[in-house]
Formats: C-alpha cells, structure tokens, sequence
C-alpha cells in the first residue's frame, strides 16, 4: 500500500496474531518501555518474556513464543486474548497488520492478509506516523549495535546488553514512555 490508500481492518480480537510463534523482533525501546511499564529491570524480562536470536555477529531480541508459539505476554480473561503489556507493547505489534517495507521506502507498508480483521470494519489509512517512530528507533538501535560490535569490539550478546542498558538509562523522555495511541490512527 502507498500513502493516501485506504484498507478495511478492524481486529477481530482472534489473538492469532500473537499465537504464531516468536517472530516479532525488538528494539532496545521496545524493551524499555516493557520494564519501565512493569516496573523491572529489564534483565528480568529475559529468558521469560523476551529471548535474543543471535544472527552472526549481532543479537536480536525478540519475543519468547511459549507452548506452540504464543506470546508469553499474552493472557486469556473469559477466554478472550488479551495482551498484558497492551499500552506498551512493541511498535511491531502496534502496526500490524500493517507490515514494514523497508527504511528507505517509507511511503509503502504491507498488509497482512493473514490477520482475520483485514477486509472487515471501516477503511483506514495505515499509521504513518507511528511507522516512522518504528524506523526512527531501528535506526537508532542498529546504529549503535554496529558502533558496538566493530569499533568497541564487544561480543554480540554483550552488545545487546550495553545497548539496552543505555537505552533505558536515557529513557525518561516523555513521548517514549509511552507513546500515544493517537500516532497509531
Ligand atoms: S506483546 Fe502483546 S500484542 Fe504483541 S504479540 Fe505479545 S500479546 Fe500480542
């Protein structure tokens, strides 16, 4: 989809978006929104709730599938998927079904045609702004994994770790705590 076009969606409530298994990748950001939100320090968020993948020479983080692949975030109230981290939850969850294209075409999104929602409701653009928060907090994570990992010599998953730890010390800049649903459209 290109700016100005327009897509029925609205969720079904289903939760399989967040029952198909552990691929949604985070930001440092996203993992500080999640602690500063709980109340923890992020290091207690891994191994239970979030995982990190490490791919050559860097680590990405991710969220934990648990079972056949649902979110350890995910929670059930009267049998109803409910997301238990939902004012803070990460900016890839936030745009779907509405799938990034690439940093350098920002103007263009894919849409999900696996999310039941897609085709039903009222015809909405996709959230604009909320993506280019999305590719702002890339840029800014992978910018500084790479200083990391080449200049400093750290090892990928010490990496990681320095980067997150620095992310949430200069974490108290108010849009980031957390953002405000009116970005998502
Ligand atoms: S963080 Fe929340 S919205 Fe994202 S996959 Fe997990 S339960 Fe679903």
């Amino acid at each position: 989809m290109k700016k100005g076009e327009k897509v029925r969606v609205k969720c079904q409530r289903s939760g399989r978006c967040c029952t198909s298994g552990p691929n949604v990748g985070l930001t440092a950001f996203d993992v500080c929104r999640i602690a500063k939100y709980l109340g923890v320090e992020w290091r207690e968020l891994r191994g239970k709730y979030i995982i990190a993948i490490v791919a050559d020479v860097f680590a990405i983080p991710a969220l934990r599938g648990v079972g056949t692949g649902r979110c350890a975030f995910l929670k059930y109230e009267n049998r109803v998927p409910v997301c238990s981290i939902y004012p803070v939850r990460p900016l890839r969850c936030r745009l779907y079904p509405f799938l990034p294209a690439s940093p350098s075409v920002r103007d263009k999104v894919y849409v999900d045609t696996f999310c039941p929602g897609v085709g039903k409701g009222e015809e909405i653009e996709p959230p604009w702004k909320l993506l280019d928060i999305y590719y702002e907090e890339q840029r800014k994570h992978y910018e500084r994994l790479f200083e990391l990992v080449f200049k400093e010599g750290y090892e990928p998953l010490e990496a990681l770790e320095k980067l997150i730890d620095e992310v949430c010390e200069q974490y108290s800049i108010s849009r980031n705590e957390i953002i405000d649903e009116d970005v998502d459209q």
